[in-house]
């Protein structure tokens, strides 16, 4: 397993994360047999949104005894008031639930205080105006949370959220489809009517991208949900692609996006933990989805998607992440951000290694001017 450390927490997330909703209603035993499958796996983030105390209680008891060996997202103000999932901003409501989540995990803290849904103006003035906000800050103080996140499905809320300074880390949508479509849900329209949007993709949504980039300016951490599309990327029949994308180049796709740190997977047996960690031997070319985002119409030329197509570099360099740090410092370079400048400081090899031998341009599909990125960053990083 490989692990990146979630911003200034000191707490470090492994790159498969896990997303317990889709054990909800399954029976105790297929619980156990999947965290444990996880942890034999190394992976050591856990999502549990889930409200029902059935499917929480069913963690608790898998867990026992290995607490310490995951990081949990735990969610303020998921609920199931109405018997099924439901968002409250109520205190007293959130309060309950996640007391009831300690209670049902048997543990006395949670790793990541989630502030649950923020996706609309309303979610964000209430997370800012109400007490929410201050009873996770609170159990922060307390040390019954060691952090505070948000989730949010929206890019422009989810910025304004990051802004505020108050959270480490974020829970963000994030696959092919959602990025190159408009973020006001017709995605979904999308992927019932595939070939009505394969002429409508125009390139990475910027409001996205901003998002990405300000989450690594500002050192918050992102953890990726519907890193698969609900699925519908893998299909031959929902892809609004050409072709469908395997469950691995979809993680590939969600962890080569500035930021993230985790992409987590709704597993619902051992099997699908063991799928997903194949990721972890797979060659570039078996991780690569390039074909499928270069075969829409689109206006990437010019413009890096971190995809790592252009490796591999006879010096070593790591082409993609140099050329994030480098988009993110061209936001503003009289200011680099410096754990912008200690991300590259970090790298083993930098611009300044680069030979200028050119095989990189010729294999990239977005005709991206690679060795004058090199040189641009030698002005900015200084090596
Ligand atoms: S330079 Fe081109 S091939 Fe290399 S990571 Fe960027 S987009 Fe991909
Ligand atoms: S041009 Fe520079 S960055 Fe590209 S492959 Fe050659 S040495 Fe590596």
């Amino acid at each position: 397993m490989q692990y990146r450390a979630i911003g200034k927490t000191g707490m470090s997330a492994s790159i498969i994360g896990f997303g317990g909703e889709h054990l909800d209603g399954k029976p105790y035993a297929d619980v156990q047999e999947t965290v444990n499958a996880a942890m034999e796996h190394g992976i050591n983030m856990l999502d549990m949104f889930m409200p029902g105390d059935d499917i929480r209680s069913n963690f608790g008891k898998a867990l026992k005894g290995n607490r310490d060996k995951f990081i949990i997202q735990g969610h303020i103000g998921s609920t199931d008031v109405n018997e099924q999932y439901d968002i409250s901003r109520d205190l007293p409501t959130c309060q309950k639930y996640f007391e009831k989540l300690l209670t049902n995990l048997q543990t006395d803290y949670i790793d990541v205080g989630m502030l649950f849904f923020i996706d609309s103006e309303e979610d964000f003035e209430a997370m800012c105006h109400s007490d929410i906000t201050a009873y996770a800050q609170k159990l922060k103080q307390a040390g019954i949370i060691r952090a505070i996140g948000a989730s949010s499905h929206n890019p422009l809320i989810a910025k304004k959220v990051v802004e505020t300074g108050l959270i480490d880390l974020l829970m963000f949508s994030i696959n092919p489809a959602f990025d190159m479509v408009p973020a006001d849900g017709s995605v979904f329209d999308l992927m019932d009517n595939p070939e009505s949007g394969k002429k409508s993709f125009q390139g990475i949504r910027p409001d996205r991208l901003a998002l990405y980039q300000l989450c690594e300016q500002r050192d918050v951490a992102i953890t990726v949900m519907k890193t698969l599309g609900a699925g519908k990327l893998l299909s031959k029949e929902h892809t609004p692609f050409n072709q469908p994308l395997t469950v691995q180049q979809c993680i590939h796709y969600a962890l080569t996006r500035p930021a993230v740190v985790s992409t987590m997977l709704g597993f619902k047996s051992r099997d699908e933990v063991l799928d997903a960690v194949r990721y972890l031997e797979m060659t570039d070319s078996e991780r690569d989805y390039t074909h499928v985002v270069s075969s829409m119409q689109n206006n990437f030329d010019g413009h890096c998607v971190y995809c790592s197509h252009c490796q591999p570099c006879p010096v070593g360099i790591d082409i993609a992440s140099l050329n994030k740090y480098l988009d993110i410092a061209k936001l503003d370079e009289q200011n680099v951000p410096p754990s912008i400048r200690h991300h590259y400081s970090a790298m083993e090899n930098h611009g300044s290694d680069c030979i200028q031998c050119g095989s990189c341009e010729s294999r990239c599909p977005f005709s991206v001017p690679i060795i004058g990125n090199m040189e641009h960053a030698v002005s900015v990083f200084g090596k």
